[in-house]
């Protein structure tokens, strides 16, 4: 197995041009496992280790005020737990959630994306938040890839074979986000089922994100439309109104529709529906009353 060590961007997409079956391998807490246990026995690996702008985060603003963190792939969970709380409170929930603290030192969002398994913690949060994966190739340049057209199977992404993750452009929450999993303890463990909700009240829509229920991570599209419109005929983005609790349960039976999951060891599929539909009356809740007593974002719990 050959190693390549690029030192800059250009030498990665090089490399990758050259070596389009190559392995990129940032925190390895997911391709280390898979080398480890014979899965996988790359010619090449392509650590991206010494690539310093993929470990950054920058925020970005656009002419109209609009505030975007550009998160670098290999950004570790850690530091957007300890950096990006305020801006990114879904994200920062669902690093929360990962593994243990060792693997939270060295994995990445890159990293998620590329496994781009169901079970993800980061991807119902970036669904929630609606955001851009920045994939490129030396051959044809950059091009931003739609989260909500990033996932196409199981543990299958957009990703051409000669495409790297260079970043992700992340709007930053204009209103309270959550994230909520359900798992045997409260570490090291993979999500039964996730359940990931932002509210945004500038563009008065919530979006949704779940995790390990059906064969890719995705959103409750119905369970939105349903909230988007009870909302907005409630008048309840100006008045501050509870929400109703037949509101909430509809919601839940919405997001628990959503979902296309599977019996396996983790649980079986009719109780992943059920705790999904937990999950979203929870996150809902949650959210709501952090919108309602003014909290931008809402706090870890
Ligand atoms: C003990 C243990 C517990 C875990 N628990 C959780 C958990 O609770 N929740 C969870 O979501 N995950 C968990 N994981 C999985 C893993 O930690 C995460 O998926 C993590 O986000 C992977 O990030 P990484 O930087 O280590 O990726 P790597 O292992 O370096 O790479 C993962 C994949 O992404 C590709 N890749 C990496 N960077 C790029 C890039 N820039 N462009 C294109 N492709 C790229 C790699 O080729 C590979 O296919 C766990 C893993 C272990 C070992």
């Amino acid at each position: 197995m050959d190693f390549l060590r690029p030192a800059s961007w250009e030498e990665a997409l090089a490399a990758k041009a050259a070596h389009p079956q190559a392995v990129p391998i940032a925190g390895g807490t997911d391709v280390m496992v898979e080398i480890n246990f014979d899965h996988r026995r790359p010619d090449h690996l392509l650590d991206l280790g010494r690539v310093g702008e993929l470990a950054e985060w920058t925020m970005d603003e656009s002419e109209g005020g609009e505030r975007t963190v550009r998160l670098g792939a290999s950004v570790p969970y850690t530091q957007i737990m300890a950096e990006l709380r305020g801006e990114l409170p879904g994200l920062a929930l669902a690093s929360h959630t990962v593994a243990s603290p060792q693997i939270r030192n060295r994995g990445s969002v890159g990293g998620n994306l590329g496994t781009a398994s169901p079970a993800g913690d980061a991807h119902p949060a970036l669904l929630a938040a609606g955001c851009e994966v920045e994939a490129e190739s030396r051959a044809r340049g950059s091009r931003r890839i739609p989260i909500d057209a990033f996932f196409t199977g199981v543990k299958r992404n957009a990703l051409k074979p000669d495409e790297l993750i260079r970043a992700v452009h992340i709007p930053q929450a204009d209103g309270p986000q959550q994230f909520s999993k359900v798992g045997t303890r409260n570490a090291m463990v993979i999500a039964v089922c996730a359940f990931s909700l932002a509210l945004h009240p500038e563009s008065r829509t919530v979006r949704t994100g779940i995790g390990s229920a059906a064969p890719t991570p995705i959103r409750a599209l119905a369970a939105e439309d349903f909230l988007n419109a009870a909302l907005e005929e409630g008048g309840c983005w100006d008045n501050g109104k509870a929400v109703a609790p037949s509101v909430a349960e509809e919601f839940a039976q919405l997001a628990s529709g959503a979902c296309d999951p599977i019996d396996d060891v983790r649980g079986s599929a009719a109780y992943r529906r059920h705790a999904v539909g937990v999950l979203a009356r929870r996150t809902l809740t949650w959210c709501w009353d952090a919108y309602r007593s003014g909290v931008r974002s809402a706090p870890c719990v």
